[in-house]
């Protein structure tokens, strides 16, 4: 795996390659569900560029930003191992040397108001900010992101049309990997003691109870009966909705014909989780 610590010789390298290259934008502390992108990546594409950067704009908390783990180490031997053959791993100045002002200018409407985008000001901005930057460097056809962050990614479609690049880059969208217990896997599950790890099971088994159970006119209760379930488990939710999967318009009375989602955020003391599951 060659590893390029700067933007211009990675772009340099890339030069004539974007047609061939598969890309997985991480923030590292990596675990199955990024190689899971990786492995996709590989399978269409000649070149599998990963990279590895914790983008401090993005984090409306700043203690998250502090915590976040850093295992770099070992991820370098994951990517190895799964052949990997690129890896980007910039310094905060090489992504933004006009330095890290965050700046409102990506039109995401909506999509920015509601659930992830209520709860955590401006981090879908940063989210953009980063993507844009980055697909700007690893120039790819292929863009591999997680099912896990949802929202996220209606979030990147809606930047690669902002950007006119639906017609050079695919927005491959892969499935949620998990824990056997169902717990979603998350580079944040590390900073879960043993007795949170236990308990962050709850979301995983939120979702199911949702799904097995919805009909059209029982939301409203089932979803506070999910928030009375986490709550019960040590939980503090900021949401339990279920939303149309093509809008996340909340939905209150089912039509019985919208493809819909359950979605669900909330906080284990001082990790905060997020998974999702579509419905039908
Ligand atoms: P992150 O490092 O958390 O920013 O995640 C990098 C990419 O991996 C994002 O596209 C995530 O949606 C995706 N991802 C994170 N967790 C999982 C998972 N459990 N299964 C599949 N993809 C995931």
């Amino acid at each position: 795996m060659i590893i390029f610590k700067k933007a211009d010789d990675i772009q340099f390298f890339l030069k004539d390659k974007a047609a061939l290259t598969g890309f997985v934008p991480t923030m590292g502390a990596l675990h199955s569900g990024h190689i899971s992108l990786i492995n996709a990546s590989r399978q269409a594409n000649a070149y599998t560029v990963c990279s590895i950067f914790v983008n401090p704009v993005q984090f409306n908390d700043p203690k998250d930003y502090d915590k976040y783990p850093i295992t770099i180490e070992k991820d370098i031997l994951m990517l190895e191992q799964a052949g990997c053959d690129i890896l980007f791993l910039p310094s905060v100045h090489e992504i933004y040397p006009q330095g890290t002002q965050l700046e409102k200018k990506y039109n995401l409407g909506y999509l920015e108001t509601v659930l992830e985008g209520k709860y955590r000001p401006g981090h879908f901005q940063g989210v953009c900010m980063v993507i844009d930057r980055l697909l700007s460097i690893v120039t790819c056809s292929n863009l591999y992101i997680g099912q896990k962050d949802y929202q996220q990614c209606m979030v990147i479609k809606k930047l690669v049309e902002l950007k006119n690049l639906q017609l050079s880059v695919n927005v491959n969208i892969c499935a949620t990997l998990r824990e056997k217990d169902g717990l979603a896997m998350s580079s944040r599950n590390m900073r879960l003691n043993e007795d949170e790890r236990k308990k962050a099971v709850t979301i995983y088994q939120v979702l199911e109870y949702l799904k097995k159970n919805y009909t059209a006119e029982n939301l409203k209760q089932l979803k506070s009966n999910a928030e009375e379930m986490l709550k019960e488990n040590g939980f503090k939710p900021d949401y339990v909705e279920i939303a149309d999967a093509e809008n996340l318009s909340a939905i209150s009375e089912w039509d019985g014909k919208a493809k819909i989602v359950a979605l669900v955020a909330a906080f284990l003391n001082e990790v905060r989780l997020i998974d999702n599951m579509v419905l039908n």
